[in-house]
């Protein structure tokens, strides 16, 4: 899960990374009462989930509480490469001597963490790193060694910087690792890190991006999620456990097991070329087991998905055999119908692996309505597909 700046600085500050105090408005009203109380120069900031909004003019100094309104008013509503802004940081000021780029992350290449740091900061790193390698710093970081006091100072050496910030970055470095491993992040960057003209270090900027594998031992992390944003099937599909996500296509797709969930979006993408362009709708994964609920949620998100014109169970029985999906699609059609969300549309169901004759019997003899059976991957693609394509 990826933090807007705000949020990330807020871990920031939980960890004694140096941000400057500020607020989050959603009106331009709210914006110049944060500037009031701040009680200096501010600046009015997007909260979008994307860089460059500098650039694209998301930042703005502001001098005084009606200024900032003002720019509050420009700023909200705004769109940044394809996000609505519908929140703004209004955040002290300040001035800026030098621009530095510190961060932590991941390095599943290596198979390692990795620190980087410039003292060419404020540009965007991917074009520092392309056009003047040698001015970024990469140092692995060894995840059971972590970074104290020398190995922070080993990156700032790295990197370059000045006697005068030395140790305030070892400072920094430090309690930036110490946020990225006690929330366990999978990224946490500064860019801009500044130093400002009476020689204080400073963070301007944040991104975190957080391992959702471990939201469990997190719980105060359930705040940062962004609920208005996210696709409202694909809320619902996570208050029931489900790895849904919502894609723009017409054929509604449930499977067990990711890998084969994955190539029957290829396949289903496939087919459907021969019907103008027929695409999948989502991805869904029931995982193993076979649970009539399980179906029957699942088939509840996609059917009351309004794009969804078909739909593909694809089931390869493995140590769940395919009898007991069988019964578990059977099972499913009636908990839709106690519910009171009767199957609606065509469904295709391919059935294949473990005990797949006696799945197939089962389907077979239940007749269920609206369902068709096709015993393989590619030909119950197509068959979705000209269904689809037939609505
Ligand atoms: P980004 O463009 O999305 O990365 O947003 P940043 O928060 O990094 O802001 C972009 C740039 O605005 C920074 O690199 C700074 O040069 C400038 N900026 C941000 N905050 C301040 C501030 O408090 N004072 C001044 N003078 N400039 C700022
Ligand atoms: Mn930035």
């Amino acid at each position: 899960m990826d933090l807007m700046e705000y949020q990330a600085k807020e871990l920031f500050a939980k960890h004694g990374v140096p941000v400057l105090p500020g607020n989050v408005a959603e009106t331009a009203d709210r914006a110049r009462a944060i500037a009031e109380e701040i009680g200096t120069a501010v600046v009015v900031k997007a909260q979008v989930k994307t860089g460059g909004r500098g650039k694209a003019g998301g930042v703005k100094l502001a001098e005084n509480p009606a200024e900032a309104q003002e720019k509050a008013e420009a700023i909200l509503g705004m769109d940044i490469k394809g996000h609505t802004v519908h929140r703004v940081l209004v955040t002290e000021a300040s001035d800026i001597a030098q621009e530095y780029y510190v961060s932590f992350l991941l390095d599943r290449a290596n198979r390692t963490y990795l620190a980087m740091a410039s003292v060419e900061g404020g540009v965007e790193i991917e074009q520092l790193a392309v056009e003047r390698p040698e001015a970024l710093a990469k140092i692995p970081v060894d995840p059971l060694a972590g970074v104290d006091a020398v190995k922070a100072a080993e990156i700032a050496d790295a990197a370059g910087f000045t006697a005068d910030v030395r140790d305030q970055v070892i400072e920094v470095l430090q309690k930036l690792w110490t946020t990225f491993t006690a929330e366990d992040a999978t990224l946490v960057e500064v860019n801009p890190l500044v130093k400002t003209p009476d020689g204080k270090v400073l963070a301007l900027d944040g991104k975190v991006s957080l391992d959702e594998n471990a939201s469990f031992r997190h719980a105060d992390h359930a705040a940062f999620e962004d609920k208005a944003a996210a696709d409202p099937l694909e809320a619902r599909a996570k208050e029931k456990d489900l790895n849904y996500v919502k894609l723009d296509g017409e054929v509604g797709i449930i499977g067990n097991g990711a890998g084969l969930v994955m190539s029957t979006l290829d396949v289903v993408a496939y087919a459907g070329e021969e019907f103008g362009s027929v695409k999948p709708a989502n991805f869904l994964d029931i995982g193993g087991g076979a649970s009539a609920e399980v179906m029957a949620n699942g088939l509840e998100i996609i059917l009351s998905d309004e794009d969804v014109k078909s739909v593909f169970v694809n089931v390869f029985g493995g140590i769940t055999a395919c009898d007991a999906v069988a019964n578990g699609i059977v099972h499913a059609f009636e908990l839709l119908k106690e519910r009171g969300d009767d199957v609606t549309k065509p469904l295709v169901v391919r059935l294949d692996g473990n005990n797949a004759e006696v799945g197939r019997d089962i389907l077979d003899r239940a007749a269920l309505p609206l369902l068709e059976r096709v015993d393989t991957m590619d030909g119950a693609a197509r068959r979705a597909a000209e269904l689809a394509a037939a609505k």
